[in-house]
C-alpha cells in the first residue's frame, strides 16, 4: 500500500445518489462526510420530498444538494418518494422500476456539473450506470449489504438452493463454505420467485447485468469483520468490492453535551437508567418492516414478562398496545413513536442489548457500539444477516421464528438470555472486541482507511 498518509481528495468531485429510503440514504450521507473530510467536493442527488432530511444531515457541510423530479408509476401515490412511505412493501419493485424516470433529468444535471471524478449510486438505481457510461464517469454501485450476504446469495444460486424444485426448509451445505448450512427460507420470497412478467422479474433483469459492468462496488463493511467473504467476492467476481466502512463512525463527533431541556423524554429516561446502573435492551425494527398488530401485542407481553428494562421504538401510531401496558411498565420500559437517532441510543451507556430486524445498517451500528443483538429478521437479506450475527460473528442470538410469528415465551427467553444469561456474556465480549476492530479499521492506517486511499488513487486519473 505504501503510504498510509491522508489521501488528499482536493481535486475530486464525487456525485452520490442513494436509493430513496432511509436505510439506503443514511450510509451515503455518512460517506459524504468522510469524503468531505478528505477535501473532496460532493454533490448529493435526491428528490424533493427527501431533500429536507438530507439538508438537515448535511447542514454545516460544503456538500451541494441537487434535486431531481420523480415520476412514480400509476400504482404508487404521486406524493410518495421513499419506500419508507409505501402503503405496502409489495409495491417495492414497482417503485424501484419507477426510479428510471429520473434518468433524463439526471443526465441533464450531469451536463451542468463541474467535472465528476466518479459517482457512487445505489445498486438499485441500475440505470445510473448507463448515464455514467454516456459521460465516461466511473460508477461505483453502493451495495448496502455485507460481502457475507452477497457470497451466500451467489453460492446458493450456483448450487440451485433457490430453484423451484428445492423444498423450502431443507438445509443444504454450501460447498465453498462447508461450515454453513442454509435453506431456501434464508432468502426473501421475492428472490425465490421466478415468475416472468412480474415487477421483480423486470427489476432483476435490468439490475443484474449492471453490477458486473460497474467500475467498482462500494461496501459498507470492513475487512476484519468478514475476511473470508471479502476475499471470496474479490476472487470470484468482478468488479472489485471496496470495503471502506463502517460509515457510521462519520457521526461520532457528537460527544457534545446536550442540555437536558432540549433532550427528548426517552433520552432523559435512558440517562436515569444509566444513573441507576440498570441495563436497557433497545427494541427496533428499522424503517421498512411491516409488523402485524398481533405480533406487536405479543412483543409487548414478552417484554413485560422478561422483567428487563427496555426502550421500544414503534413506527405507527395506529399500532394499539393493550390498554394500561405503558403505565404498568413505565419504571422499566418506554415506548417511543417518533424518528430517533438510533446511533445515539446504541452509544448510550445504559444500552446493553438490541432486539433488531438485522437491517445491515443496524447490525453495523450495533457492532460499532459494542452492543450484542437478538436477531429477528423480517425481509430482504436480513435472514442472512441474522445468520451472520449468530454463527459467523458470534455477536448475538437468533429468535426462533417458527412459521414467521414469534411467541411471547421466545421474546422473553431470548431477551433474558442476552441481558442476563451466559450466552449473553459471551456475545457481549465478542461484540466489544469487534467494536475495537471496527474503530481501528477507519482510523488512519486501518484497513478501510487504506482501501479508501487506494480507491482515490485508482480514480485520480478521472479528476
Ligand atoms: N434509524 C434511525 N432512527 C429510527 C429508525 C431508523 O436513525 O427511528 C436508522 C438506523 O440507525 C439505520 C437506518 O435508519 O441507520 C435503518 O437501516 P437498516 O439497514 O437497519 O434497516 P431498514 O430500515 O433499511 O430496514
Ligand atoms: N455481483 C458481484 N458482486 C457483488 C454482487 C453481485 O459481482 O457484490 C454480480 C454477480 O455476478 C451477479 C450479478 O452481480 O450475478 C447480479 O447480482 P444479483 O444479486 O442480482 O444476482 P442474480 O440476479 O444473478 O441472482
Amino acid at each position: 500500500m505504501g503510504s498510509t498518509r491522508f489521501a488528499d481528495g482536493s481535486n475530486f468531485h464525487i456525485v452520490l445518489f442513494p436509493f430513496m429510503s432511509k436505510g439506503h440514504t443514511i450510509p451515503l450521507l455518512h460517506f459524504a462526510k468522510i469524503l468531505l473530510r478528505r477535501s473532496a467536493a460532493v454533490t448529493f442527488v435526491t428528490t424533493p420530498a427527501n431533500r429536507p432530511f438530507i439538508t438537515h444531515s448535511l447542514a454545516d457541510t460544503a456538500a451541494t444538494i441537487a434535486t431531481l423530479p420523480f415520476l412514480s408509476s400509476p400504482d404508487i401515490p404521486a406524493s410518495i418518494e421513499s419506500t419508507d412511505k409505501l402503503p405496502s412493501m409489495s409495491l417495492f419493485f414497482q417503485f424501484a422500476l419507477s426510479t428510471s424516470s429520473m434518468q433524463a433529468p439526471f443526465e441533464q444535471l450531469l451536463q451542468t456539473l463541474p467535472r465528476v471524478s466518479f459517482m457512487v449510486t445505489d445498486a438499485f438505481l441500475w440505470w445510473t450506470l448507463h448515464s455514467a457510461n454516456k459521460f465516461s464517469i466511473p460508477r461505483f454501485a453502493h451495495f448496502g449489504m455485507s460481502c457475507y450476504s452477497v457470497s451466500l446469495h451467489l453460492e446458493a444460486r450456483i448450487q440451485g438452493i433457490l430453484s423451484g424444485a428445492q423444498p423450502e426448509n431443507e438445509l443444504n451445505t454450501l460447498t465453498r463454505f462447508p461450515w454453513i448450512k442454509l435453506s431456501k427460507e434464508d432468502f426473501d420470497a421475492d428472490l425465490r420467485k421466478q415468475n416472468p412478467n412480474t415487477p421483480e422479474h423486470h427489476f432483476f433483469a435490468n439490475f443484474s447485468p449492471t453490477i458486473p459492468q460497474s467500475y467498482g462496488i462500494l461496501v459498507n463493511s470492513f475487512y476484519e469483520l468478514e475476511p473470508t467473504f471479502v476475499d471470496h467476492v474479490n476472487t470470484h467476481y468482478s468488479p472489485k468490492s471496496w470495503c471502506v466502512g463502517p460509515f457510521c463512525f462519520a457521526e461520532t463527533t457528537s460527544s457534545r453535551k446536550v442540555d437536558d431541556s432540549v433532550k427528548p423524554n426517552w433520552m432523559m429516561w435512558l440517562d436515569k437508567r444509566g444513573r441507576e446502573k440498570r441495563g436497557v435492551v433497545y427494541v427496533a425494527f428499522g424503517s421498512q418492516a411491516e409488523i402485524s398488530r398481533e405480533q406487536v401485542e405479543e412483543i409487548a407481553i414478552g417484554l413485560e414478562e422478561s422483567r428487563v428494562c427496555f426502550l421500544w421504538v414503534i413506527r405507527k401510531e395506529e399500532w394499539g398496545l393493550a390498554e394500561g401496558f405503558e403505565e404498568r411498565v413505565k419504571e422499566r420500559g418506554v415506548v417511543v413513536r417518533e424518528w430517533v437517532d438510533q446511533r445515539e441510543i446504541l452509544r448510550h451507556e445504559s444500552v446493553e442489548g438490541f432486539v433488531s430486524h438485522c437491517g445491515w445498517n443496524s447490525v453495523l451500528e450495533s457492532v460499532c457500539c459494542g452492543v450484542p443483538i437478538v436477531a429477528w429478521p423480517m425481509m430482504a437479506e436480513q435472514f442472512l444477516n441474522a445468520r451472520m450475527v449468530e454463527e459467523e460473528l458470534g455477536v448475538g442470538l437468533r429468535v426462533e421464528r417458527g412459521d414467521g410469528f414469534v411467541k411471547r415465551e421466545e421474546v422473553r427467553k431470548k431477551v433474558r438470555e442476552l441481558m442476563e444469561g451466559e450466552k449473553g456474556t459471551r456475545v457481549r465480549e465478542k461484540v466489544r472486541e469487534l467494536a475495537d476492530e471496527a474503530r481501528k479499521a477507519v482510523e488512519e492506517g486501518g484497513s478501510s482507511w487504506c482501501t479508501l486511499n487506494a480507491l482515490l488513487h485508482h480514480t485520480r486519473q478521472y479528476c
